[in-house]
């Protein structure tokens, strides 16, 4: 259920017509956890980037992340824990699940959410599929059931390049939703829709001179910026505006 929602306008939302893969992988696969961003969602929270989509977007800022190979696989509930201590200590008011399609790996990462909430804590997804497939998916899909019913904020549908969306934060193009599916986030995705937001660029230079760059900003912007700080070092960063994006 849906409580309050910023809805996609425009666009084939469907038209990629991917499913996610069968249930039954029992690890996570990751490449990136930040304890704490203020730019993949509402207040400073947590996210972690999962490696693999079969969304594959046109366009995707983060095609790395497609393939299933080379991602770091861990046992969900040890890194889970592990990660709500470090959100905790960070101040963190939850968790973004990004990607990476979330969803390709419902199992595991449900078992990440539960361990958020558990503490106290939210949980943001995005997903480039649809919440109608998710839902229609979920009768038959405990796993994506599970994901679903641990998600507080959802922002839904793919990435389509020719309709950006430059109002609200955090998703790229204008066929996506942000909803929220718990009162937690509601009153900011109420002000969403009535009034839009402004995304939000964080780089890390780490000591060794690594910069990592996360949220959102155009590629002439981004460019221009990084040419400044010199190469950056992660592709396993987000540079995604969807999600994401
Ligand atoms: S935008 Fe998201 S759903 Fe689409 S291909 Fe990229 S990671 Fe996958």
């Amino acid at each position: 259920m849906t409580l309050v929602e910023s809805r996609g306008v425009g666009g084939r939302a469907s038209l990629l017509g991917t499913t996610p893969p069968p249930p039954g992988q029992p690890e996570l696969r990751w490449s990136r956890f930040v304890p704490a961003t203020a730019a993949e969602g509402p207040g400073v929270r947590a996210a972690v980037w999962v490696q693999g989509c079969a969304v594959r977007c046109p366009g995707c800022f983060n095609p790395h992340l497609w393939a299933t190979r080379g991602a770091r696989l861990d046992e969900p509930a040890e890194r889970a824990a592990e990660w709500v201590d470090a959100a905790v200590a960070a101040g963190a008011d939850g968790i973004t699940l990004l990607g990476g399609e979330p969803f390709d790996q419902a199992d595991a990462l449900a078992i990440v959410a539960e361990a958020f909430r558990g503490a106290g804590l939210g949980v943001m997804a995005f997903s480039g599929y649809t919440f109608d497939r998710l839902q229609e998916w979920s009768r038959d899909r405990p796993d994506i059931a599970r994901l679903l019913a641990a998600t507080d904020l959802l922002c839904d549908g793919p990435y389509l390049a020719d309709l950006p969306d430059t109002r609200r934060p955090w998703i790229g193009s204008r066929n996506q939703a942000i909803r929220a599916l718990t009162p937690r986030y509601a009153a900011e995705v109420e002000r969403i829709a009535r009034d839009g937001g402004g995304d939000a660029l964080e780089v890390r230079i780490a000591a060794d001179g690594t910069v990592a760059v996360n949220g959102w900003a155009t590629d002439a912007a981004l460019a221009a910026l990084l040419d400044d700080l010199g190469v950056r070092g992660d592709r396993a960063a987000s540079l995604r505006k969807e999600p994401s994006r």
